[in-house]
């Protein structure tokens, strides 16, 4: 028990009632106590020391969450809504009907195209969401999964980064609070809480129901990393089939990110900081023409740079 590390010896005396009494006396006066400390002059002092850096996690941590913002943007043709009543006269029981959704990333379908997508899900994500195999869609999920990448590396990095500067507080309370509660002690530095798994993958779904509206069954498809990165290749090798002239073109893909970031030997082609200076620094690749002015995935079209470079040059093109 973490009360029994620090006030060794108390517990062994107590039961019953005086030992709960004084596990409330003991967590309150702790309480009353980090509370003096973290407004002491002393640990204000620690903090703005390292204030700078703590800044520097934030705007990390800010970066970050806009690029697990990135849409996929693949599905371009509207339909439309339409108002569905069930007119009938009698009390049919249509319980799954009521369930059922109508969005651009639902396809209500017979049971047996539900069957199919389910054995071969990119094909009839393509055939029944009208996802076009095209330069565009591949130059779309690529810089989705380049962006999710990032985002996975970067929280990994900025929570490395973060502990390595708490430890660099010499002082023992620091070192406690440290042991204690990790993240009491990040939020009284003033770090954004690093939030690692959330990000909102785009789901497709094959919907049926059936004509009495008694039984139901889904397929979902969500594109996640692992997911984006086969259909990537999918499309990639379709695009092969139809031109194969195209043979310089490089799929986005993990490994390839690897190999830019040896290249270029973890070194930002811009500011020149490399990870031997920062060891927790986030790299990431960057079209050297951007997609969105026609630069497409070419090893030499693809360079190395740091989040902060690759932070100023987006926010100058858009
Ligand atoms: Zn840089």
């Amino acid at each position: 028990m973490i009360l029994d590390a620090i006030f060794p010896g108390v517990f062994l005396s107590i039961n019953g009632k005086i030992g709960l009494f004084s596990v409330v006396l003991l967590l309150g006066v702790w309480e009353v106590y980090s509370y003096w400390y973290f407004n002491n002059e002393k640990f204000l002092k620690l903090k703005f020391g390292i204030e700078k850096h703590t800044i520097d996690c934030n705007n990390l941590n800010e970066h970050i969450e806009e690029l697990k913002k990135t849409r996929l943007d693949i599905n371009s043709y509207d339909y439309g809504f339409g108002d569905r009543y069930d007119t009938s006269r009698y009390s049919f029981k249509r319980n799954e009907w009521k369930k059922t959704e109508r969005d651009g990333k639902v396809h209500n379908c017979s049971a047996s195209v539900c069957k199919a997508a389910n054995d071969q899900p990119f094909k009839y994500l393509c055939k029944y969401f009208d996802i076009n195999v095209s330069e565009e869609t591949l130059s779309h999920l690529e810089n989705a999964l380049n962006n999710y990448l990032a985002a996975y590396q970067g929280k990994i990095l900025l929570e490395q980064e973060r502990d390595r500067l708490m430890q660099t507080l010499t002082d023992p309370l620091p070192s406690l609070f440290y042991k204690l509660s990790k993240s009491r002690l990040a939020k009284e530095l003033g770090f954004e809480p690093v939030r690692l798994f959330d990000i909102d993958f785009q789901t497709y779904r094959f919907q049926y129901v059936s004509s009495g509206g008694n039984s139901s069954y889904e397929v979902s498809i969500i594109l996640d990393m692992e997911n984006l990165e086969k259909f990537i290749k999918y499309i990639g090798d379709k695009l092969r089939l139809r031109n194969s002239a195209k043979g310089q073109r490089a799929l986005m893909t993990p490994q390839l990110r690897e190999k830019i970031k040896q290249r270029d030997n973890n070194t930002c082609q811009r500011c020149w900081v490399s990870v031997k200076e920062e060891p927790n620094l986030l790299i990431e690749i960057d079209h050297i023409t951007p997609i969105s002015k026609g630069g497409i995935t070419t090893e030499d079209n693809l360079q190395a740079l740091c989040w902060r470079c690759n932070r100023t040059k987006g926010a100058k093109l858009s």
